[in-house]
């Protein structure tokens, strides 16, 4: 390589990094994007045969629309069999006589979605709760009860996102 090449890349490359000390960022880190803005979740509208976008954190089950048809759990075997049918004879909603529902093992989840795309009764979701580390892996177990406990909103937001046209999306802080 000459020198003048070297000399000319370098300067580009000093050049570049200047230019950047003065543009604001352009990328949140973890936790400062743990702010959960919105509480999309990720859906699947089986009437229309299309998925709603939308965060893919832990599920959320309606339990008072699931079925028990199991096509979640079957459409989970051949991923991660992150998905258990458990019996809960306490439960009296009329829509599910054999009175089972999910539970998910977050041990196991690969978090593709595809049990909620396998639900034809809009009772499964995904909510943008991501933070699911344990001490005892035990405690990733979610059961049925848990999983049908709604996200909460995270009531300070830290992180302030804009958009920018030319660049994308960047912390307004
Ligand atoms: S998101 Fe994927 S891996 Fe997780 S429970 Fe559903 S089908 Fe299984
Ligand atoms: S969550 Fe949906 S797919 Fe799974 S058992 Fe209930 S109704 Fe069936």
């Amino acid at each position: 390589m000459k020198i003048t090449e070297f000399v000319k890349g370098f300067m580009i490359s000093v050049n570049t990094g200047i230019q950047h000390l003065f543009r604001k960022r352009m990328t949140t880190m973890y936790p400062e994007t743990q702010n959960y803005p919105t509480l999309d979740m990720y859906a699947y509208d089986p009437r229309k045969g299309i998925a709603v976008s939308g965060w893919r954190g832990r599920h959320y089950l309606d339990m008072t629309k699931c079925t028990g048809c199991q096509l979640c759990y079957i459409a989970c075997e051949n991923i991660s069999e992150a998905i258990e049918m458990v019996p809960l004879p306490e439960t009296n909603y009329p829509q599910n006589k054999k009175k089972i529902f999910p539970a998910v093992d977050y041990g196991r989840c690969v978090f593709c979605g595809f049990c909620v795309d396998a639900c034809p009764f809009y009772a499964l979701y995904m909510t943008p709760v991501a933070e699911l580390s344990e001490y005892d892996r035990n405690d990733l177990y979610y059961s049925p009860y848990e999983l049908s406990k709604p996200p909460a909103v995270n009531p300070t937001p830290r992180a302030k996102e804009k958009i920018d046209i030319k660049r994308g999306v960047y912390d307004e802080r």
